[in-house]
């Protein structure tokens, strides 16, 4: 059956998002000029942006991935943010890091994976988030992305590689589910 009935709301469409990864990655390309670029995609909910994104910047770069995991109990996300699978580049030195998420909550997640990278001796570490939930962020949160495709209320988002229960990231747009797919959910490991 189609995962289209399970959807409420459209929040944005497939045409919005390609305009958004455009507007971003002529931005990206324009400030990374000269320097070095190694674009970091969280797995998984980013994969889709990434590779929309990634062809919209016109400067040379490379691309890594990393797994962060944190424990879930349905849509909310908890404080123990650890790294599950690296990066393939081992020494980060030299690099201007460009972490790349599908969105940004209470912000524990980006906050880890940055002060690993800095720490690890990357040149510079930047953040390029599709979405921004600001109202969610932690207090003891001090990083604060450069590049923001769209800011959203708070309300859990599925499509467009965010997924409800590793589902809905095929979708081609990003919108909101009907308030009866969350019944039965329980507290579950889950990889971002
Ligand atoms: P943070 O560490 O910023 O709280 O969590 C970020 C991660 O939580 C995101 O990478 C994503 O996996 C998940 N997340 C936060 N808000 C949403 C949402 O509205 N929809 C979905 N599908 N995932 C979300
Ligand atoms: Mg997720």
């Amino acid at each position: 059956m189609s995962m289209l009935k399970d959807i409420q709301k459209v929040f944005f469409s497939k045409e919005e998002l390609e305009a958004i990864a455009r507007r971003l990655g002529s931005q990206i390309s324009r400030d990374y000029e000269n320097r070095n670029l190694l674009i970091v995609s969280v797995l998984k909910g980013s994969v889709i942006f990434m590779a929309d994104l990634m062809r919209n910047i016109t400067i040379p770069c490379k691309i890594d991935f990393i797994t962060a995991s944190s424990y879930h109990a349905g849509t909310e996300s908890s404080g123990n943010v650890s790294v599950t699978d690296d990066l393939s580049v081992k020494d980060v030195h030299g690099y201007d890091i460009l972490i790349v998420e599908d969105i940004l909550d209470t912000g524990r997640t980006l906050q880890k994976l940055s002060d690993i990278f800095a720490r690890k001796g990357a040149n510079s570490v930047t953040i390029c988030t599709l979405l921004d939930k600001p109202e969610r962020r932690d207090k003891s949160v001090k990083i604060k992305p450069t590049y923001i495709g769209a800011t959203v209320e708070n309300e859990f988002v599925v499509g467009y590689g965010l997924d409800y229960d590793q589902k809905y990231r095929n979708l081609p747009f990003i919108g909101i589910l009907k308030p009866e797919v969350y019944d039965n959910t329980n507290a579950q490991e889950e990889t971002h």
